[in-house]
């Protein structure tokens, strides 16, 4: 059983577990290794991903309503680390102004997906 990470198109990221099993439980042998092969290596303690998992379900609680003095100190600091790990994948991920998907690069010089040429800004 693994911890698993994956940034969905729209910028969210999902923590889950077992994440190979249900995929690999229709696919042949040699599939099978060559998708857990393409998973990237967890280089953290289980710890941090669980942490990590909480703090992003505690977000979505401060998103739906609960206010800052419902969290303590430490739940804080790790809400303020959450936002600005957030806000970096964001700016190195910007959106395409056309169809909004997330770009890979944002020196992307077209969407991965419309294939909409983007400007370069000339100084
Ligand atoms: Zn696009």
């Amino acid at each position: 059983m693994a911890i698993q990470w994956r940034v969905e198109s729209e910028g969210s990221v999902v923590v889950s577990q077992n994440r190979v099993e249900p995929l690999s439980c229709h696919i042949e042998d040699d599939g099978r290794e060559r998708i857990e092969g393409s998973l990237p290596t967890l280089t953290l303690s289980p710890g941090y991903y669980k942490r990590a998992e909480y703090l992003l379900w505690l977000e979505k609680c401060k998103n739906t309503g609960l206010a800052d003095g419902d969290f303590t100190l430490a739940e804080s600091e790790g809400l303020m680390a959450v936002a600005e790990a957030r806000a970096q994948f964001e700016r190195n991920h910007p959106p395409c102004g056309v169809c909004s998907a997330l770009q890979d690069s944002p020196f992307s010089t077209s969407c991965h997906k419309c294939g909409t040429e983007f400007m370069r800004r000339s100084n």
